[in-house]
């Protein structure tokens, strides 16, 4: 059983067993980068510790003598009061979780060998403000006393000196800092161990512990990362960044994280230790600023930027330090960044031939792309922008402000949209992070813990808004005089690193080239069709221009809906016979063929799908409660009434209203839902089919009398049998024909593929249709008895917590049920049928891994809603790669 691995023996493909950041270090120092001595304790000990709760055997001997190892190496002694060797205790999870656990420096200094470092570094303030760092992490991490009471010393010390940052303090006073937190450990009842080999263990058990903090469990619980990873533990000689002007410490990532540019992009601190840059204490540098300030480093820096992204292919997020002059690579690790990095990042490095255009492609998550087709603020110039900070990642977010994390997870419970304002944000404001609808800081730069997390969640984030007070104990807000409280509403927009005072107009994004590019690719990968769902001329066009090609599903009810002509739909339904109806479809007709010849003059070339009528009538009645209502008034009216003219008119208006009441009545049903609708309605009521087909075709006719070419596709709903869709298809066929006349038009027929039974009896029901399109949005509802209005509101969220689905199967389509009840439709009907043309149109055709699955068992295309058909795009090319 073999605990640790040096450096020397690992590489990048370790990360499960040495863990993402001494990985990393091992394959720095196999690609010859200046990379600190160590060795590094594998995830396999810390989950053996975590199993027994110590140490497991052999594990403390090997840690000795590895420790011996390194002395060797870097010539020093641990414990030394000559030249002593300290030592970095620092966690790497497999799977990186940004400050999420601990990390210990400067391990091995004590009273003695202090005065080894003060000697050998001949900089008696920098061993001191070294020691006194080692005391304040140790403490707060092994022995939990809190993090305030160190700071409250340091604070005391420089006001009492007059210093303005921590890096003014003198040596004497840092030693009188050190002596005073021995009495916080004091005060706690614990001692700081003077023992370098203890203080080692400790530290290493520390960070054992962390891997089963609360803060990391939630991080863990929210990014859907496993908790049997375990983390592993990296022991690095310690090199310093603090040592005066000649050093420097750092982050830097190779290519812009939030836009993606290429371009080193980072930010340093002359004279500072890690943590430094990190907890904002003093405003870091831009990375670029280093090339003047320490040019050979900075040299060396960029060669081993270079170095490390051809090497990982991907852009690199980078720490590095600078001791005395020398450049030092601390870390390296694959680079979190905003979707727009993301794609950019991918189509150059593909443009650049690091990577193919397939691997571009596989690194794009499709729901990525949601928010860079997502508004942005649009100005109009009568806004208030309250303030200006750092555009940490971009877009627009609305919603009220919250000062903490607890309030914006009570809030949210309640669907309030808030934005968390903070001072700054830390690793305990992750859960309040992942339900507000963006962030807005005070401090911060753009590698800044809100920055990060910000991105990596693709929520719209302003950091750095330097002239605004963040009160959270008063839960306010003070900008150039203007107070907010929590509740107040703001907009965030983080494109432009603004924040302004309420409800802002939003439009949609301009989508940039790289995505352009990133989708025609895609569109060379994928094999399946991509069309839209639109239900009006409007959304058609949005759907041409995300590339749809054609439309999967118009729902034609919903052009009834609108001014005059929910009231011809209302006397229609109230028609005493098929006469009367006729008259009153007759009167609609001419809309009707003016939207379909819009939709199919929008879609020219392309195959548009034209539903029939499909809900329970009832919808477009008004509601009961409001007709009673309009009766009472009427009553009331009508005894006040003294003209016999106007009691006329009162009481044909009650006669009306009774008579829809009457209506109302008579189409109520129990289960509306599996009522009165879809080819039922067809097959009582042939003349409202009739002339929607009627309707199509003369569109059509329109269109093509244009010189445009149009492919008219007919669909019934809601079929379950085969006679049902051969009685339709004989009336409807007979009516098109009619229509058509001597105009040479093809059209073709075709059913919703929606009810369980339908599934299983394809194979007749497709000698009958020229097409299937499934509509999952009524077979999931079908298959598992769930009521597709009610499920979501009702007990989704619970069943989703309880794992009795893994997906609300709404979104997802559910593989294993109502999956295969599409698998073998799709079997039995291409039997019947084996041309048939095969689409899905359910809600669930936008989604990725549904749009996966129906790549896998063949279907021909999906339908996806206007804003979501890039996201489509790009899913099935990543399905056929
Ligand atoms: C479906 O049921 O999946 C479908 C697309 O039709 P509707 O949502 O209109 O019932
Ligand atoms: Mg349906």
């Amino acid at each position: 059983n073999r605990y640790i691995y040096t450096f020397e023996e690992g590489g990048k493909e370790m990360a499960n067993l040495l863990g993402g950041k001494g990985a990393g270090l091992a394959e720095m120092k196999k690609l010859g980068l200046n990379v600190p001595d160590g060795f590094i304790i594998t995830t396999k000990a810390c989950i053996a510790y975590q199993k027994s709760n110590k140490m497991p055997e052999g594990l403390n001997d090997s840690i000795k003598e590895n420790m011996k190892v390194l002395e060797k190496k870097t010539g020093k002694g641990f414990g030394s009061d000559k030249n002593p060797l300290l030592v970095s205790v620092r966690s790497g999870a497999p799977i990186s979780m940004p400050g999420m656990m601990d990390t210990i420096l400067n391990v091995g200094l004590n009273d003695r060998s202090l005065k080894g470092l003060t000697e050998s570094t001949k900089n008696r303030r920098f061993a001191l403000d070294s020691y006194r760092r080692l005391k304040q992490m140790f403490g707060t991490v092994v022995y939990n006393l809190p993090h305030d009471e160190f700071e409250e010393i340091i604070q005391e010390k420089k006001e009492k000196y007059g210093r303005k940052n921590d890096t003014d303090l003198k040596a004497d006073e840092l030693e009188e800092i050190g002596k005073e937190f021995d009495e916080v450990y004091k005060k706690h009842g614990k001692t700081f161990p003077q023992d370098p080999e203890k203080q080692l263990f400790l530290s290493i058990e520390a960070v054992f512990n962390s891997w089963n903090s609360p803060r990391a469990i939630a991080y863990r619980e929210i990014n859907k990362i496993s908790n049997d990873l375990g983390t592993a533990v990296n022991i690095v000689s310690m090199v310093f960044g603090n040592t005066g002007n000649n050093s420097a410490t750092g982050v830097a990532f190779t290519r812009n994280p939030n836009t993606g540019e290429k371009e080193l992009f980072g930010e340093y601190l002359l004279n500072a230790q890690g943590e430094d840059v990190v907890a904002g204490i003093r405003t870091p540098r831009k990375i670029s600023e280093l090339e003047k300030q320490l040019p050979d480093a900075y040299r060396d820096f960029v060669k081993s930027a270079e170095i490390l992204e051809k090497n990982y292919r991907d852009m690199q997020d980078m720490e590095f330090t600078i001791e005395n002059g020398k450049f030092f690579m601390l870390q390296t690790r694959n680079g979190k960044r905003s979707a727009r990095a993301t794609v950019r990042i991918a189509v150059e490095m593909a443009k650049e031939g690091l990577i193919t255009m397939e691997e571009a492609v596989l690194r794009v998550s499709p729901e990525s792309l949601d928010i860079l087709f997502h508004p942005q603020v649009k100005k109009s110039g009568k806004e208030r922008v309250l303030g200006h900070g750092l555009a940490a990642s971009p877009g627009a977010a609305i919603g009220q402000i919250v000062f903490s994390s607890d309030r914006a997870v009570e809030l949210s419970r309640n669907k309030v949209k808030v934005i968390l304002v903070r001072p700054e944000t830390t690793a305990d404001d992750v859960r309040g992070m992942s339900v507000s609808e963006g962030f807005l800081t005070q401090k911060g730069g753009m590698t800044s813990h809100a920055a990060v997390v910000s991105r990596a969640m693709g929520k719209p984030a302003v950091v750095g808004v330097e002239s605004m007070k963040v009160n959270v104990r008063e839960r306010s807000l003070t900008i150039d005089g203007t107070i907010l409280r929590e509740g107040d509403i703001i907009t965030v927009d983080g494109t432009n690193g603004e924040f302004l005072l309420g409800v802002t107009d939003l439009e949609e994004s301009q989508v940039g080239e790289h995505i352009e590019v990133l989708l025609k690719w895609s569109d060379t990968y994928r094999k399946l069709g991509i069309r839209s769902n639109a239900n009006t001329p409007e959304e058609a066009i949005i759907a041409r221009r995300n590339g749809g090609e054609g439309i999967g599903l118009a729902r034609t009810e919903r052009m009834f809906l609108g001014g005059d002509r929910i009231e011809i739909m209302r006397s229609m339904i109230m028609s005493k016979n098929a006469e009367d109806r006729q008259f009153n479809l007759t009167k609609l007709l001419p809309m009707q063929i003016s939207d379909f010849t819009e939709f199919f003059r929008t879609m020219e070339g392309f195959p548009v799908i034209i539903r029939l009528l499909d809900p329970p009538l009832h919808e477009f009645l008004p509601d009961k409660e409001e007709v009673l209502n309009r009766i009472y008034s009427l009553k009331i009216k009508m005894i006040k009434a003294n003209e016999l003219k106007e009691i006329d008119e009162l009481m044909t208006g009650i006669n009306r209203e009774n008579e829809m009441l009457g209506v109302i009545r008579s189409l109520e049903e129990f289960n509306p839902m599996l009522g009165f609708r879809g080819c039922r309605l067809g097959i009582s009521f042939p003349e409202i089919y009739e002339t929607q087909v009627r309707a199509i075709i003369r569109a059509a006719i329109n269109v093509m009398s244009e010189g445009k070419k149009i492919i008219p596709e007919i669909m019934i709903p809601l079929v379950g049998t085969e006679r049902e869709l051969s009685i339709l298809r004989e009336r409807l066929e007979k009516v098109a024909l009619d229509e058509k006349g001597h105009y040479n038009i093809s059209y073709k027929f075709g059913t919703m593929i929606e009810i369980p039974r339908a599934c299983v009896v394809a194979d007749k029901i497709a000698a009958y249709a020229d097409f299937f399109s499934f509509g999952t949005n009524d077979l999931t509802q079908m298959t598992f008895g769930y009521s597709r209005d009610d499920a979501e509101g009702k007990f989704m969220a619970k069943y989703l917590e309880e794992k009795i689905v893994p997906n609300d199967p709404f979104r997802t389509v559910d593989a294993e049920g109502v999956g295969e009840l599409m698998k073998m439709a799709v079997e039995r009907g291409r039997k019947g049928n084996k041309n048939l043309e095969i689409g899905i149109c359910g809600e669930q055709g936008g989604d990725p891994e549904t749009i996966e699955f129906c790549h896998k068992i063949g279907l021909d295309y999906v339908s996806a809603s206007p804003y979501r058909i890039p996201i489509a795009r790009l899913s099935a090319a990543r399905a056929a790669l």
